[in-house]
């Protein structure tokens, strides 16, 4: 019979010699490269099977078999798809047309062919095999009935030899005469090894020396009503390595702006809450259900790093590399859509399933605050999904902004909030009083991340998010009990007062917040706050000092005892000023010694009794 010597493409001689010669690392993967191209044919032969009649041996089961033959050191892989003729071997596994070999050249050519760990970034498709084999023969029959057999057959060098062989079954079959140093590739339990880690989720049968080996289906292809609570709880403690039941599953299907099926878990458990570190991100990315990075790093963001399961997409091409995939726009484009369904998934849960979204909000604020604070697109609907409980809830009621902004007054603009260690804690202090007198509702946070997420966060829909301890808070008139003291007298108290802390206060002052407490501190805007103070603290740099405005309450006992008492005791006056102004600072957060009170106290004690 006819056999026909050829020369492969200068670039084709180029690939594989740097497959040959410079690559050191993860030659395993020429498996996975070679199962998808089967899966791709067998693929292609389905979609014929819809519209052609005359297909070669239609009866013929779409799988892929492979055998190992460790006596002779060969592997074998065949499938039951489309098959090649002698112009498509030629084409196709004389030349290179796919723009991910041709990526995977130019940056060797860039880097150098000396940076070995670079292979396993790059799908470098068929010629991979030759990383690990002297020769393979490909015998194939086209899906064409009045196409040849063929035997194509190379070692990978210069070039490669097709004939005319006896009458062969359809598809490909690559017969993988393995080098001697990686005789491991003919072993049935290093096949089995590979075809778990990187071709579990190929939708056709997989049979590895008459066995089937991938039991799990591609779930995610399937549609929603077909798929079983038990079945996505199996894929997923699969795909997560897990043991729990995933908390929530989302299952969700796209064509445009780009073709997804997507399968993601929220798990049970937030593993950092153990103190591991970040955990690593366990999406994995597949196209047509060839798996392309099982932890993609760009995909989804940082996060997200909690969520599960495989994101499908089918206008992804196969052979993207990682690197590449870091900044492919495509990449990008896929990670937003699926975030913003994840997030509308999570608002929905949040009103249909209220105890359920809670729970899961208890386990994994934190990434939703991280969310905020580093993906700027996502960071309003991250901020919808922010539960608190606030000076208008019971109990332990949780409301959202949008709770909150429906509860507004009239005329209200702002969204007021306070970070402290806890509601009671917030609710003796005195900043809340003059929002209560005038019916404002106030949103308390008690996580020491809080005040930086708002700070980063600034507004939401549109209504700034106010700090109630801030200093220049504008509000307005409300009628108050009791009597103040005279104008005259106010002012000569400020001005004694604020001599008598030698420069600690910026200012002291009458204002509108004060109902039930003597003093307040307020902070100016500018100035860090008591959570930013201890973040520069911990991270060892100099925390500049915060000098307060005090507000102080004219109608206050204290207050107008204090001002007579600074002619009459001029000494305790000094105390008692002191003391008030520590105490306000306390509540401000702004204390380092709170011992010291306690000292001054005991001297005040002393000097009264
Ligand atoms: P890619 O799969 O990314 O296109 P490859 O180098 O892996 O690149 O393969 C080149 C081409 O060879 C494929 O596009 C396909 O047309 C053909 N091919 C490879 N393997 C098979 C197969 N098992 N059956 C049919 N055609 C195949």
């Amino acid at each position: 019979m006819n056999c026909e010597h050829q020369s492969f493409q200068a670039e084709v001689r180029q690939l594989l010699d740097i497959v040959i010669h410079s690559l050191y690392t993860d030659r395993e993967i020429f498996t996975r490269e070679l199962v998808s191209n089967a899966s791709d044919a067998l693929e292609k032969l389905k979609l014929l099977q819809l519209t052609e009649s005359g297909i070669h041996e239609p009866e013929q089961p779409l799988q892929i078999e492979i055998t190992t033959d460790e006596e002779n050191r060969q592997l074998v892989i065949a499938d039951r798809g489309i098959g090649m003729t002698r112009e498509e071997l030629v084409q196709n596994l004389g030349t290179i047309a796919h723009s991910g070999t041709k990526a995977f050249l130019q940056s060797m050519k860039e880097k150098g062919t000396q940076n070995g760990g670079m292979i396993g970034q790059f799908g470098v498709g068929f010629y991979s095999v030759f990383m690990v084999a002297d020769r393979v023969d490909v015998y194939t029959h086209s899906w064409r009935t009045d196409a040849p057999s063929l035997r194509w057959s190379s070692d990978g060098r210069e070039g490669y030899e097709i004939e005319e062989v006896d009458s062969q079954a359809r598809g490909a079959r690559m017969v993988i005469h393995l080098k001697e140093e990686y005789a491991e590739y003919a072993k049935e339990s290093r096949i089995k090894e590979l075809l778990n880690k990187y071709s579990n989720f190929v939708a056709f049968p997989i049979l590895l020396n008459g066995e089937r080996v991938n039991q799990v289906e591609a779930l995610w292809l399937k549609a929603k009503g077909e798929v079983s609570d038990k079945e996505y709880e199996e894929f997923y403690q699969f795909t997560a390595k897990a043991w729990d039941k995933p908390r929530f599953t989302m299952h969700f299907t796209a064509d445009a702006p780009l073709d997804i099926h997507a399968l993601l878990f929220l798990p049970e458990e937030n593993q950092e809450r153990f103190g591991f570190g970040p955990v690593q991100p366990g999406v994995a990315l597949y196209c047509k259900r060839v798996l392309i990075d099982p932890q993609p790093e760009g995909l989804l963001p940082e996060w997200l790093r909690f969520v599960r399961g495989v994101i499908d997409s089918a206008d992804l091409p196969l052979n993207i590399s990682r690197e590449s995939m870091q900044d492919s726009a495509l990449v990008k484009k896929l990670g937003q859509v699926v975030t913003k369904r994840l997030l509308k998934f999570l608002e929905k849960k949040a009103t249909d399933d209220a105890a359920a979204y809670r729970e899961f909000y208890q386990g994994f604020s934190r990434f939703i605050k991280e969310g905020i604070v580093s993906s700027h697109e996502h960071r309003e609907a991250l901020a919808g999904l922010l539960r608190f409980e606030s000076s208008m809830t019971e109990g332990d009621t949780l409301s959202s902004f949008d709770d909150y902004i429906a509860r507004m007054k009239d005329g209200q603009t702002d969204i007021y909030y306070l970070a402290g260690t806890s509601r009671s804690v917030m609710e003796s202090g005195p900043y809340l009083e003059a929002f209560k007198a005038r019916g404002l509702e106030v949103a308390y946070f008690t996580e020491g991340v809080d005040e930086f997420v708002f700070e980063s966060l600034g507004t939401y829909r549109e209504k700034k998010l106010v700090r109630a301890d801030q200093a220049d808070i504008e509000l307005e008139e409300t009628a108050l009990d009791g009597e103040a003291l005279a104008a005259s007298e106010v002012e000569s108290l400020q001005t004694w007062w604020q001599e008598a802390m030698g420069g600690q206060l910026k200012e002291v002052k009458t204002g509108k917040r004060l109902i039930g407490s003597p003093v307040v501190a307020l902070v100016p805007e500018d100035a860090p706050n008591p959570q930013m103070r201890a973040m520069m603290k911990a991270m060892g740099q100099d925390v500049p000092s915060v000098k307060p405005v005090l507000e102080i309450n004219p109608r206050h006992p204290l207050v107008k005892k204090l001002s007579s008492l600074r002619t009459e005791k001029p000494e305790i006056a000094g105390l008692v000023a002191q003391q008030l102004v520590d105490q306000a600072m306390l509540s401000a957060g702004l204390v380092e010694h709170p011992q010291q009170l306690a000292t001054r106290m005991n001297e005040i004690l002393e000097k009264i009794l």
